[in-house]
């Protein structure tokens, strides 16, 4: 009689009913699976020839999506025999690990488990022919590219073609997990090197038709502008197939839809605790609050402005968001500025308090002698400040610990580079011309965490949106879910 779950060659191969994963091996010593797995009523069963059947087309897209999301043929294949079968392979290694006397499981493997092998070798092959099928694609797609973007693809200064090809390979799937399966189509064969206020940019073709107009632009906000700008721009660069830093998000730089402008001293603040301690510090009398790298001042995600009212509304925005951020890079290069010099002169310990209390004497007699002169009320307020401020300042001067935190966080090197040139530098003219005028999205607008240097264009790729509303699928969701979940 044939096997009712492996068929046999009369009846051809049956895929076996479902059955819940095995998760507990190994099993106990006196279950008899461990010893007597092979022995069928003490009788040895020899292994049945299993055919597997070849790929489903299904089955074969899912390959290809499972390796174009960076998979590999191993995580595939198990992950296909558990879809194809509902259980996991039966492993003699798995069942033997820690019994000395398995020097060789597979010689020990029981009928079953050498089913599951030759099935798995099957699979295997089958697999790895997918494999090699995308991964000659992938080649013949990077041989297709100019060498303006192969360039990009090195990890190193001096990494040869092989190099760059391997490092393609790991940064492809950056592209297949927003849904772009063919990078070369979509991306690749439209960048080009375009101007950017005298300064070389790859960026794809829409961005660079958009730059075109950017001289004309600023030359109309007010003559001579751009030459202007020109000289302020210290750095730009465009097209870097690359994540969003801190995340899992292919950022709009791999799509080159994305310039950075000036990147060192309009720094991408990501870390939270940076964002707290920069607010922290950067609180002012007026601005009790400061500017918060990490929460949205305006909501500006809008359509390009239509009207003069419109534009004007638009500048607005962006006027009142670059200048907080320039203040609170004023306010904390200041911080900096006072503690570091502080730091230097060993002023950092409060053995300055009686000439700080003698001060806030007189700065809260002042503020009386203003009471009486202007009136209670306004005089009331002053006074009330300069005590709240007095207290602050007595009650916990952290500065020596903020200092501290600042430079374990960002290092040394970028708490002098902030100190001396703050953290943001980009002129107002610029920012309006590239995000009111010409459709950019700043990254000082977004509502997490602001990244000064950093303009979108997502007008682009058709005019659709580029980076996907809609979730894809990673990796791992590809592989559990299976062909079926296509
Ligand atoms: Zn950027």
């Amino acid at each position: 009689m044939a096997d009712p779950l492996y068929g046999s060659a009369e009846t051809g191969w049956r895929a076996p009913p479902m059955s819940p994963p095995v998760t507990n091996y190994p099993p106990p010593l006196d279950s008899g699976v461990l010893d007597g797995g092979a022995l069928d009523g003490g009788v040895l069963r020899a292994p049945l020839a299993v055919a597997v059947e070849p790929l489903s087309r299904r089955e074969r897209l899912w390959v290809e999506r499972v390796a174009c999301l960076g998979g590999n043929i191993e995580e595939t294949v198990q992950f296909l025999f558990e879809h194809r079968y509902g259980r996991e392979p039966r492993d003699p290694e798995r069942r033997a690990r820690g019994d000395e006397r398995y020097a060789n499981p597979r010689e020990y493997a029981t009928a079953e488990e050498s089913d599951d092998i030759n099935t798995l070798d099957d699979l295997r092959r089958m697999v790895g022919n997918e494999y090699e099928a995308y991964n000659n694609r992938v080649r013949g797609e990077f041989d297709g590219m100019t060498s303006l973007v192969q360039a990009h693809f090195k990890p190193n200064r001096d990494a040869g073609q092989e190099e760059m090809l391997e490092h393609y390979f790991k940064l492809r799937p950056l592209y297949c997990s927003v849904g772009i399966d063919d990078p070369k189509d979509v991306v690749f064969d439209h960048l080009v090197m375009a101007q950017f206020l005298g300064r070389n940019v790859v960026v794809h073709e829409q961005v660079a038709t958009q730059l075109q107009d950017l001289e004309a632009t600023l030359n109309a906000i007010k003559p001579q502008l751009a030459a202007e700008m020109r000289k302020e721009v210290t750095s730009a660069g465009g097209f870097a197939p690359r994540i969003v830093a801190n995340t899992t998000t292919t950022s709009n730089h791999a799509l080159g839809l994305a310039l950075d402008i000036n990147a060192n001293n309009n720094p991408h603040i990501v870390n939270k605790t940076v964002i707290a301690l920069i607010k922290d510090v950067t609180k002012t009398d007026a601005r009790p609050e400061g500017f918060d790298f990490g929460q949205t001042l305006l909501e500006t995600d809008q359509p390009p402005p239509q009207s003069q009212e419109e534009r004007d509304r638009r500048v607005d925005e962006i006027t009142q968001i670059h200048t907080a951020a320039q203040q609170a890079s004023l306010d904390l290069q200041a911080w900096l500025q006072k503690a570091l010099d502080e730091e230097k002169n060993g002023k950092l310990n409060l053995s300055n308090l009686e000439a700080m209390v003698n001060e806030w004497r007189l700065r809260i007699v002042n503020a009386v002698d203003l009471a009486e002169a202007e009136g209670y009320r306004a005089g009331y307020e002053e006074a009330q400040r300069e005590l709240s401020q007095a207290f602050n300042e007595f009650a916990s001067d952290g500065t020596q610990q903020r200092l501290e935190a600042f430079r374990k966080l960002v290092g040394p090197e970028v708490v002098q580079l902030w100190a001396d040139e703050g953290i943001r530098n980009l002129p107002l003219d610029l920012v309006i011309a590239l995000s009111v005028d010409l459709n950019f999205t700043w990254g000082d607008e977004w509502e997490s965490s602001k990244d000064g240097m950093h303009f979108d264009y997502l007008k682009g790729l058709d005019g659709g949106v580029i980076i996907p509303k809609r979730a894809f699928r990673g990796l791992n969701t590809v592989l559990e879910r299976g062909p079926g979940g296509l």
